[in-house]
């Protein structure tokens, strides 16, 4: 493989604090060398002048739905939807057709994501057998095999005895449990926001309080057993302070919330928008408010997209049969930097600390999330004042209130492995 010289880019590592004009030199499948006016003979050389270069982006959270149900997204749709919005890892859930709850299912996903180039696979094993709640999975197991967490997400685990082991258990393998946190007593036959919107709809509302007493429980639990916990989709203010109020007692937890819960609020569903419905649900304004600031104060810890694709039947249809969820993976980055950077809310350096070296910690993806030399090649070059309007997406999925919506900022370039498979805005392979 020949050398490629990525030249005058504004290079960024969230993780040192380190922006700069300066090139960056790719070896085989590594960061050969960062610095200015790099010489390599042979070496392919892109201008990317003016544009952004950064780790390769990570997206923690990631329904792919194959095995089973690959009418939704496959492991290679998927992936080719990661690479379109600028992703070079990409860690998916287990609540696939058939679920991700033993070690032959982790093989499955890795020799399928092995197949073509592209983004890093790195699966979630399901915390109980086939998310019943009522066993425990393969979890020693499904370690051995490398899953880089335990989740029933797209459940709670309702048992708290269960929650309580799993933590136990997981802690021998040193993986973070994620929890879906959700108390179903209260959501049951729930749509979206519990409030005025909810009641002037007539629809059944989903409480935040369901959110924080999963929280306050999880992070008890954590607290009891020593384990590593991380909260999934996290979309309100009592939810963020629940959090904060257990870092501060030295619990080891971290917390991450979706584009949605600081783009927009419960009003987009508006006239039974299906395309606006997911869980937790869309919430009020000044939950919104609150996810910003704690992006902001560095209260959350990671952005992830809740990437959720379903096929036009599943949402097409009456408000409280609809499926929940929406893509994200090919929305996040503008999500990000229209929402995010460009009001001035949050600097780049930080913005993009939420889907680089922050979620390669947690989850200990052992050279990536930086970028320094040595650090596997994984490089996403942005630009940040491209204006994008989305009409279509890669991903088998099209249900996202953000289609047609005008953003700004795209992947332009991505490299993984040293491999590019992203080239001035379009796929090079699949
Ligand atoms: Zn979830």
């Amino acid at each position: 493989m020949r050398d490629t010289i990525l030249r005058g880019g504004i290079v960024l590592d969230p993780e040192s604090g380190f922006q700069d004009t300066a090139d960056v030199l790719i070896r085989g499948n590594e960061i050969e060398e960062i610095g200015r006016d790099i010489r390599a003979r042979g070496a392919e050389e892109i201008e990317v002048d003016g544009l952004y270069v950064l780790p390769g982006l990570i997206d923690m959270h990631v329904h792919l739905r194959e095995p089973g149900q690959e009418d939704k997204e496959t492991i290679e749709t998927g992936r080719l939807s990661a690479v379109k919005g600028g992703f070079t890892s990409i860690v998916c859930k287990a609540n696939t057709g058939q679920i991700i709850d033993r070690p032959e299912m982790v093989d499955f996903i890795h020799f399928r994501a092995e197949e073509t180039p592209g983004p890093n696979v790195f699966p979630v094993g399901a915390v109980t057998k086939s998310l019943k709640g009522r066993w425990l999975a393969m979890i020693g197991e499904m370690a051995r095999a490398g899953v880089v967490a335990l989740s029933d997400d797209g459940s709670s685990v309702y048992d708290t005895e269960m929650m309580r082991e799993a933590l136990l258990y997981a802690k021998r393998f040193n993986l973070p449990v994620i929890s879906h946190t959700e108390d179903t007593t209260l959501t049951e036959g729930g749509s979206i926001n519990a409030g005025f919107i909810s009641f002037r709809m007539g629809l059944e509302g989903i409480p935040a309080e369901s959110e924080r007493i999963h929280i306050t429980r999880d992070c008890l639990l954590a607290r009891d057993t020593g384990a590593k916990l991380h909260i999934a989709h996290c979309s309100t203010r009592k939810g963020i302070e629940e959090v904060k109020k257990a870092k501060r007692n030295g619990i080891d937890v971290t917390v991450e919330t979706a584009p949605h819960y600081f783009a927009l609020n419960e009003e987009a569903v508006g006239d039974f928008e299906t395309n606006a419905k997911m869980k937790p649900p869309l919430r009020s304004e000044d939950d919104r408010q609150a996810v910003v600031k704690a992006l902001k104060e560095g209260d959350i810890d990671i952005i992830s997209s809740d990437h959720a694709p379903h096929t036009i039947p599943d949402k097409d249809t009456v408000f409280e049969l609809a499926s929940f969820g929406i893509v994200g993976l090919e929305t996040t980055l503008s999500l990000i930097i229209t929402y995010l950077i460009e009001p001035g809310t949050i600097s780049p350096l930080k913005a993009f600390s939420y889907i680089t070296y922050k979620p390669a910690n947690r989850l200990g993806l052992d050279k990536k999330g930086r970028l320094r030399e040595g650090f596997d090649a994984d490089i996403t070059v942005i630009d940040m004042n491209r204006e994008v309007i989305f009409d279509t997406f890669v991903s088998k999925g099209q249900n996202s209130p953000f289609r047609g919506k005008r953003l700004n900022g795209r992947a332009e370039y991505v490299f993984v492995g040293g491999k590019i498979v992203l080239k001035r805005g379009e796929l090079v392979y699949g």
